[in-house]
């Protein structure tokens, strides 16, 4: 399933945008558990039909059947796995029963044991449905590339174009020049000393860049945009100053 995933997400795929929708509305959603503890199974029923309202609104847009009928799949995934969590449970309380019975005919008190029997045992935990759950949120979701890994620690924007310090870390050329003006050396993040200052060109990750640029289409193409704007901005003011208008945000004639 999540090579599926990975497919139709894929950068030439049209749903990769989709996906991350979906993905991110599922883990909002909270289907499995609520402030720290697992949800009942009827809990989580009540929770996977709320999101399969929501979820089929984004599934219209989808543009490839394939996405479809893989949204349908993870849906019902869900779902089984409540089944096997309510078979879990049910399966602890019977056996809770008959050793209760098994008490009264034979005055064992077994069934006193039991609890902390059933919470340190790893055959009544519901171990097989907690790592599938675990298994959906951590492979399936990372299979869905989030640009937020990219992001740059200064701006909190995609760290594009990708500048990687020698001391490892990672900004985007923006706020690396930002940083050069302000005569900052070191690295704002681990402070190793003079990493800022003697960054230069061959410091630009390419393998990053074509990665971004792939994965990441719209968040790259608002980025570059927005340092055209600012670059654009930043010339006008320098202009203004040069011919002697000095603040370019107050009016020249006044
Ligand atoms: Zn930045
Ligand atoms: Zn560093």
């Amino acid at each position: 399933m999540a090579n599926i995933l990975s497919e139709v997400s894929s950068p030439n795929m049209k749903d990769t945008y989709r996906w991350r929708e979906l993905l991110a509305l599922y883990c909002d959603s909270m289907i499995w558990k609520y402030r720290g503890k697992d949800r009942t199974p009827d809990e989580v029923v009540e929770q996977l039909k709320i999101f399969e309202v929501k979820a089929a609104k984004i599934g219209k847009k989808f543009k490839t059947k394939k996405s479809q009928s893989l949204l349908k799949e993870f849906i019902q995934l869900n779902y089984d796995i409540v089944s096997i969590k309510r078979f879990y449970e049910l399966n602890q309380t019977a056996v809770y029963k008959i050793l209760k019975k098994h008490d009264k005919r034979t005055h064992l008190l077994a069934s006193e044991g039991f609890p902390k029997f059933a919470r340190d045992e790893t055959f009544f935990k519901d171990n097989i449905v907690r790592s599938l759950v675990y298994q959906i949120s951590s492979r399936l979701l990372t299979v869905i590339p989030n640009p937020e890994e990219y992001y740059c620690p200064i701006c909190r924007e995609i760290s594009y174009k990708p500048i990687r310090l020698d001391c490892g870390h990672l900004y985007c050329v923006r706020c690396l020049m930002k940083a050069k003006r302000l005569n900052i050396r070191d690295c704002p993040i681990c402070r190793k000393p003079d990493v800022v200052y003697n960054a230069n060109k061959n410091n630009l990750d390419v393998k990053l860049m074509h990665k971004m640029k792939a994965k990441f289409p719209r968040e790259v193409k608002e980025k570059i945009s927005e340092s055209r704007n600012e670059k654009a901005k930043e010339e006008s003011e320098h202009l203004l100053q040069m011919y002697g208008y000095g603040n370019p945000n107050q009016c020249a004639i006044m």
